[in-house]
């Protein structure tokens, strides 16, 4: 039976960049090729030299339209087969490469906002909601809105075969998270990307757009974040090389901050368990440093570490080039 292959891939838009996706007929069995599209409307080439390609990176099951049919993140290239000047992932490849032996793993916790008729879910007409305190993780249809978006995103993400950890109700009303990792860099940011597309795709059955802004709701309402964990085999392996990783993320501040995502400095305040943007800490169990560490890794001296500056609307590719290249440096 001919297939149908989502092609997925990741637009121009500035200053966040947001994802398309176009459906292909393929016969039976056949192989993904290369694809191309109309560049011009997706803010990646002029309309006289429209022509952009799609190339497959990554592709897995539908969970969506099931039967053999397929989901495709692709990157962008220029009909001479040359990385798009917004193809990010083509940066990082060379920096993973270069890093391999220090096997990095990633575990990426995704923050994302509901939002119904211009307002976030859960919010009532022209108020607010009781402020926050009870929704993180909350129970009970006065705290939760859209459960059942999340529980069919989180059984796509899983019939996909996508590495999810877990998900979990955030502090806001409709306000939610889920985790994917550990993974290394590559895998961990194109599954993150079609983990996003799918909460998309299925959030719009049900009339309810979602967005990963950094601040969605201004005011005493927490930011939506990306938090990233992060590990090399030494990190797993002792301390001294967790508070080393720890020290090199201090030495490139602005680098980082830099490529963590729009609008991080209205979202790193120093409120809302966040610490400010321009300033660096790190320590265990804090949740107002840049970065912690957790206590079990103390406790067990050796483990991970968690950069919570990324916002929720980063780019993986960016935030995990970064992170290995600073830290592995550092190790190395
Ligand atoms: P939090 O307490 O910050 O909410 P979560 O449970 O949401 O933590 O997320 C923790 C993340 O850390 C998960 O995605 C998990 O896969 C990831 N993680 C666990 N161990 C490692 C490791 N050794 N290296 C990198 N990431 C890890
Ligand atoms: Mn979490
Ligand atoms: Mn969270
Ligand atoms: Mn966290």
């Amino acid at each position: 039976m001919a297939y149908k292959a989502e092609y997925i891939w990741i637009d121009g838009t500035e200053p966040t960049a947001r994802l398309r996706s176009k459906t292909k007929i393929m016969a039976d069995g056949a192989d993904l090729p290369i694809w191309g599209f109309d560049g011009s409307s997706t803010n990646q080439a002029p309309g006289d030299k429209s022509d952009c390609v799609l190339r497959p990176v990554f592709s897995c099951p539908d969970p969506l339209r099931g039967g053999p049919h397929k989901l495709v993140m692709c990157d962008v290239l220029y009909t001479d087969m040359t990385p798009h000047v917004t193809n990010m992932r083509a940066k990082l490849v060379p920096i993973a490469e270069k890093f391999a032996g220090q096997e990095s793993l990633f575990g990426i916790e995704q923050e994302y906002n509901f939002f119904q008729d211009g307002r976030p879910f859960g919010f009532p007409a022209g108020g607010y909601p009781a402020p926050q305190g009870f929704y993180y993780c909350g129970i009970g249809a006065d705290e939760v809105f859209g459960r059942e978006i999340v529980e069919a995103h989180m059984d796509a993400c899983l019939e996909a075969g996508l590495g999810l950890s877990g998900i979990n109700a955030e502090v806001m009303p409709g306000q939610w998270e889920f985790q994917v990792g550990p993974l290394g860099p590559l895998e961990v940011s194109d599954q993150l990307w079609l983990a996003r597309w799918l909460l998309y795709r299925i959030a719009e059955d049900f009339g309810i757009a979602v967005t990963i802004t950094a601040k969605p709701v201004s005011g005493d309402w927490n930011g939506a974040g990306a938090h990233t964990n992060f590990s090399t085999n030494a990190m797993r392996e002792g301390y001294d090389p967790i508070i080393t990783a720890c020290e090199a993320l201090g030495k490139k501040i602005s680098e980082h901050i830099e490529g963590y995502g729009d609008g991080i400095e209205h979202r790193l305040t120093g409120e809302h368990e966040t610490a400010p943007f321009s300033e660096y800490s790190y320590g265990v169990s804090d949740r107002g440093a840049s970065v912690r560490i957790p206590w079990q890794v103390e406790k067990d001296q050796k483990g991970y570490i968690e950069d919570r500056r990324p916002n929720a609307n980063m780019d993986p590719y960016v935030v995990t080039r970064l992170i290995v290249d600073t830290c592995c440096s550092a190790l190395a």
